[in-house]
């Protein structure tokens, strides 16, 4: 008797790339297949790329020559490479050449079409299709897995801002945002499976809605999405600072599942570093919008994504990354090194700054802010968080981990029939990562 078939799913980059990475698992189950974590036993490996950074592609790269022994000992098995990677320009013809051994090149507008992709492959065919533009209407995408306490649920897709660095909006097309209906009861068909808390997801949630008329935006989706019973929790990525509405603080403060956590990606504390970058704000004007947050929600959370060395970066600039950074207490932040993306804006530009200075500039912005993000979390020591038990922690299995509001890990000692409920905790303890703390009958 044939064995059941396994498919390995591997996803590397941000939240979009595990969302369109479960599509395509979701996709294969519909063709028999069942899910694994077991390379060894894989009957079709698939691999959702990620390209933001050269050092995303040289690990991807890698992963891709290793696959290439497994394939020598089973040459049964069928590896699909998928997504960001594969959809940049003229990028398909030079990875064909470098790994003859995979089946199937998709890009990222016709994930949906996976199975007709993957029926030639079974046949023993060498296929690959990467479309140039979106064609498909997007209400025909998968929706998000259920039976999960927390699912992730696209609320638009591309990206329309051109940061001169950025290679997003050159490999996932332009802005497109899902109709409101179709979220909702996308989000009201989890909740029935024993989904507690949606992230919605969207490279800047805060356009959601730009193309709609009559006018309808983010703020309008919140409200309505917060409105669904036995939702517990509404959290959302990533909050472009130009488009931050008073309007989205004001229902996010009025909200009661609306998570008070900004993913607010700054990127650099230089004015004129953030002009060469294009992204359309001043320095002034962010630390106005973190005023405008802590003003309705003094507890919120913010965290933040940085480059460091992009080019033209002096001394000077740098030094005002970190003075923001002073001034504004962000839970977490994301750091990097610049990394070069032929087809953007950013990777003409002549004053390229030398690996090493960028080196030295993202080590030190690291300790400054670990520093930061422990100082964070010791100031919540002694204080009651709400809890949503998420299940046994994996570092200490006989206790629970869970999530404050703020986004915030949290160990704490409970039983296994809490899970999936909130539940309120008072912190004793931070780790460097992690915090710990007791049940508060
Ligand atoms: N849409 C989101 C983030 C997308 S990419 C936003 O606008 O915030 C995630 C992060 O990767 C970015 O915020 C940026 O900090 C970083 N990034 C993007 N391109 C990069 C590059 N070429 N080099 C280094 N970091 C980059
Ligand atoms: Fe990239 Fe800027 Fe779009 Fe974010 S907003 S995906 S950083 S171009």
């Amino acid at each position: 008797m044939k064995k059941d078939k396994k498919v390995v799913t591997l996803a590397y980059g941000c939240q979009m790339s595990e969302r369109d990475a479960e599509t395509l698992t979701q996709i294969t189950r519909q063709e028999g297949y069942t899910s694994s974590d077991d390379l060894m036993d894989a009957d079709l490996v698939i691999i959702n790329t990620c390209c933001v950074r050269e050092s995303a592609e040289n690990k991807i790269l890698g992963k891709i020559g290793e696959l290439k022994r497994l394939k020598e000992r089973n040459p049964n098995l069928k590896i699909a490479i998928s997504g960001c990677m594969v959809q940049q320009p003229g990028a398909l013809e030079r990875l064909k050449k470098r790994a003859p051994h995979i089946d199937i090149w998709a890009g990222t507008h016709n994930l949906h079409d996976f199975s007709a992709l993957l029926h030639q492959a079974e046949q023993g065919e060498k296929v690959a299709e990467v479309w140039e533009e979106p064609k498909m209407t997007i209400e025909s995408t998968p929706q998000a897995e259920k039976g999960k306490l927390q699912a992730n649920v696209n609320i638009m897709y591309g990206c329309n801002n051109f940061c001169s660095y950025c290679i997003v909006p050159h490999v996932r097309g332009r802005e497109r945002s899902r109709k409101p209906e179709e979220i909702i009861q996308e989000i009201r068909d989890l909740v029935s499976s024993g989904c507690r808390e949606v992230t919605l997801l969207g490279q800047n949630v805060n356009s959601y809605g730009q193309e709609f008329s009559p006018g309808y935006d983010f703020a309008d989706l919140l409200q309505e999405v917060d409105q669904i019973p036995d939702l517990l929790r509404i959290r959302f990525i990533t909050s472009h600072p130009k488009d931050l509405s008073d309007k989205l603080i004001e229902t996010v403060a009025h909200g009661k599942k609306l998570c008070e956590h900004f993913h607010l990606p700054i990127q650099s504390g230089s004015n004129f570093i953030l002009e060469r970058m294009n992204r359309k704000y001043t320095r002034e004007y962010y630390l106005g919008r973190v005023e405008k947050i802590h003003a309705f929600l003094p507890q919120a959370s913010l965290t933040t994504d940085i480059i460091v060395g992009f080019p033209g970066e002096s001394e000077r600039d740098f030094e005002l990354t970190l003075e923001t950074m002073d001034l504004i207490h962000y839970s977490q932040a994301f750091t990097f090194m610049y990394s070069k993306r032929s087809g953007t804006l950013a990777a003409e530009m002549e004053d390229q700054i030398p690996l090493d200075v960028k080196k030295r500039r993202l080590q030190r912005l690291m300790s400054v802010q670990n520093q930061k993000s422990l100082e964070w979390r010791q100031q919540m020591i002694g204080n009651i968080f709400e809890i949503l038990a998420e299940g046994p922690s994996k570092t200490n299995p006989e206790r629970l981990v869970g999530r404050t509001r703020g986004n915030e890990l949290v160990v704490f000692e409970g039983q296994p029939e809490q899970i999936g409920s909130l539940v309120n905790v008072r912190i004793t303890e931070a780790g460097s990562w992690t915090l710990f703390g007791v049940i508060e009958s």
